[in-house]
């Protein structure tokens, strides 16, 4: 297959967009598409201290990648957070791949751990417990490097949420009848003690991401993680693959619809002050937040 834009041989085929792109030309369309999601929703601004969270999975890396390039000769400081949640068998390789690559970018790089800022790991708190791991994962994780981007002096924190991590989250939160959490999703409120994500990767496919990396020479860490598979996610995942095969642009058109809807009625969270936890002091929507509240599930 040819390239749409040139005579070159296609590496990828978008059948949501029509297009055959060779390897220079993908690259020059994936990075267009990230600075258009930052440009349309100012993810950015000079003078910024931006903190990439950087697993050392494909979509992190992509992520720091294209950053590192699209932001080069703008006033604007890439820094990197990795968090060890502690997952025997899988966490340790990913952490070397972030090492790895933050170093050869030259960027500055902290580590935070759950046994370090919850005293134990996740393979601890949830063995043997009828817990979803990927909640307390999750709620885990944002909490640490919230407090780490604020140790790190960083304005803003920089995710790799793909296109797919996106949609799977809104068919979630449909399917759960959690509007509330739904519309979480829009911009909120700047809020003290919280500092601010963006998400520079939500429209791109994740099947991308991994391209992005190989076309860069970087092969990072693409295995799944051992308890991907316990979650809703994981369904929610193969129906929407499964349609997208069906309907091409499934996956964008489910995104745009809820942008769309969210526009009409961004509803109270995007108002709302925080208050702080009444035990850690990080900012939360109850008395507690939901990181102490599953601490105390957990009776840790
Ligand atoms: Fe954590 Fe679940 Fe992701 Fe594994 S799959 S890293 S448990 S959120
Ligand atoms: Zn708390």
């Amino acid at each position: 297959m040819i390239c749409s834009k040139c005579c070159e041989p296609a590496i990828v085929s978008q059948r949501y967009s029509g297009k055959h792109l060779c390897q220079s030309h993908f690259v020059e369309d994936f990075e267009s598409r990230v600075k258009e999601t930052m440009r349309k929703n100012d993810l950015v601004k000079d003078g910024e201290r931006l903190a990439v969270a950087v697993s050392g999975g494909k979509d992190s890396t992509a992520l720091l990648l294209c950053l590192h390039k699209i932001l080069d000769g703008r006033d604007v400081e890439l820094v990197a957070i990795t968090v060890d949640e502690g997952i025997a068998g899988y966490r340790d390789d990913t952490i070397t791949s972030a090492r790895a690559i933050t170093s050869c970018l030259g960027i500055e790089q902290e580590l935070v751990s759950f046994r370090d800022e919850y005293g134990y790991d996740l393979d601890e708190m949830v063995q043997g417990k009828e817990v979803a791991p990927c909640t307390f994962c999750g709620v885990f994780r944002k909490k640490a490097i919230n407090l780490m981007a604020k140790r790190m002096g960083a304005t803003k924190v920089a995710t790799g949420h793909n296109l797919d991590d996106e949609v799977q989250s809104i068919v979630m939160n449909y399917l759960k009848g959690d509007i509330e959490r739904l519309m979480r999703f829009r911009p909120r409120k700047v809020q003290p003690g919280l500092v601010p994500r963006i998400k520079p990767l939500r429209e791109i496919p994740e099947k991308e991401t991994a391209l992005y990396c190989m076309v860069n020479g970087v092969f990072a860490e693409s295995r799944e993680c051992p308890y991907a598979s316990l979650s809703l996610r994981a369904d929610v995942r193969d129906m929407m693959n499964d349609l997208e095969r069906l309907f091409p642009g499934t996956k964008q058109s489910t995104l745009q619809g809820f942008e769309r809807i969210a526009k009409t009625d961004p509803g109270k969270w995007t108002k709302i002050d925080l208050a702080s936890c009444g035990i850690c002091g990080e900012p939360c929507v109850k008395e507690i937040c939901k990181a102490c509240e599953l601490c105390k599930r957990l009776k840790i």
